[in-house]
């Protein structure tokens, strides 16, 4: 999974994903990044569509890297430098699995 991508850009890719989980009357929407592994779920009013809630659920590592200031545009250009082959081998951290 890559945190690198998701941190220098600022946003995930995300797919939908199934959830049989028990939210009472509330309806989940479940997404995870196809990329980092990030989960985030929204909690739906069942009548009104309304969002109720977000939860994040990140991949280990994931908040430690710190994207404020000088550390985002070196992530930013860390990211670029991979992407254009110039460096290799960021962290590339396991799997996030999910319950
Ligand atoms: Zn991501």
């Amino acid at each position: 999974m890559d945190m690198l991508r998701c941190k220098a850009l600022r946003g995930h890719a995300w797919e939908a994903i199934a959830s049989d989980a028990d939210y009472g009357p509330d309806i989940p929407l479940s997404l995870r990044c196809v990329v980092c592994g990030t989960i985030r779920i929204d909690l739906l009013d069942r009548r009104t569509g309304d969002l109720l809630s977000r939860r994040y659920d990140y991949p280990d590592g994931y908040r430690e890297l710190n994207t404020s200031g000088v550390n985002q545009r070196l992530m930013r250009l860390a990211f670029a430098l991979r992407t254009n082959g110039t460096v290799r081998g960021f962290e590339q951290p396991a799997p996030h699995s999910v319950a």
